[in-house]
């Protein structure tokens, strides 16, 4: 009885492998293909001053544009990207799609193109490679920007990792007045005098703890703490996933002064971005339907 049993759960077993084997390979291959045929796409979701929601910037982020399933977030294929080695690619190709967006800014809208940043997110493979100042330097170059209107977030983990290394790389990176900022900060493991000696922009506050805040709770006191921190060591903070009024408010009073979240916009368009610029604010009761560009 035994013996059928494990028979049977090897018949069981083996074509499950194989279906999970051939729906991987068949997404690796969907996914080299999408960069080659242009399926990946960026959305850019603005950052404001809380205090008078008007609009500093956006944060860059990557969508892929999938011929059947329609729209697939990031949580979705950057897993596999990273493993098939195409992190950096990606990235780079992000912060091209970026520089020539902004270049694109500047012819079309002049000066109030000129004093807005934009963060893109940079994977630890691409940190890792020491090679992000050099193309950067190279594609600023190319577009005619000046660095300090792009801010790259990076991990925890990789500032940890290897502090040296970090700090020559944020060194590099100031070189050309471009900043970095500290992503999903409080979810991994930072050392305070490590972070209190690098060349750092700002931290972003993971949005787990803006969801969970309400008076008196425990992530209400973390991010208090954070913004303490953030004061002691002279950076700056901004607030992601703020959903609702009271939590803008809620963190205005704790003395948070920058911030995103659907409140004012989810990730729009490159060209409703662009009409955020000119309308400089991002009131909730101006944000345009973006109900066709999602995610
Ligand atoms: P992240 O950098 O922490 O980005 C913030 C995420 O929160 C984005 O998810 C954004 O769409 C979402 N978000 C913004 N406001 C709200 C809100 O009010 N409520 C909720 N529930 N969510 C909100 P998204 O676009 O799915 O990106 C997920 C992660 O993928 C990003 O987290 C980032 O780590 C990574 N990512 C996105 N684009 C890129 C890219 O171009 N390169 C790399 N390396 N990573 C990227
Ligand atoms: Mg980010
Ligand atoms: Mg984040
Ligand atoms: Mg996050």
């Amino acid at each position: 009885a035994a013996k059928s049993r494990g028979r049977n759960c090897m018949q069981l077993f083996q074509p499950d492998r194989h279906q999970m084997a051939h729906t991987l390979l068949q997404r690796e291959q969907e996914f080299r293909r999408a960069l080659q045929q242009n399926q990946l796409e960026v959305f850019y979701q603005p950052i404001v001053e809380l205090a008078t929601q008007k609009l500093l910037g956006f944060e860059v982020l990557l969508r892929w544009r999938h011929p059947e399933a329609g729209w697939i977030t990031p949580a979705e294929f950057l897993p596999l990207a990273t493993a098939l080695g195409l992190a950096q690619k990606v990235d780079e190709w992000v912060l091209l799609k970026a520089v020539a967006t902004l270049h694109q800014w500047h012819k079309e809208l002049g000066a109030a193109a000129t004093s807005l940043t934009l963060s893109i997110n940079i994977s630890d493979a691409f940190f890792a490679s020491g090679q992000m100042a050099d193309r950067l330097k190279q594609l600023l170059q190319t577009y005619g920007i000046c660095g300090h209107q792009i801010i790259l977030e990076i991990t925890e983990q990789v500032i940890m990792e290897n502090a040296d290394f970090a700090r020559r790389q944020l060194e590099d990176l100031s070189a050309i007045q471009v900043r970095c900022s500290i992503d999903d900060f409080g979810t991994g493991y930072s050392s305070l005098s490590r972070l209190s000696q690098l060349p750092l922009y700002a931290l972003k506050i993971d949005q787990s703890f803006v969801r969970a805040m309400s008076a008196g709770s425990q992530h209400l006191e973390i991010i208090r703490a954070i913004l303490s921190l953030a004061q002691a060591i002279d950076i700056e903070v901004i607030a992601e996933g703020i959903e609702h009024h009271e939590q803008q408010e809620q963190l205005l009073q704790l003395g948070c002064r920058r911030g995103q979240g659907f409140l004012f916009s989810p990730p729009v368009t490159a060209q409703m971005a662009q009409s955020f610029i000119s309308r400089k604010y991002c009131a909730p009761e101006v944000s345009v339907n973006t109900t066709d560009a999602r995610p």
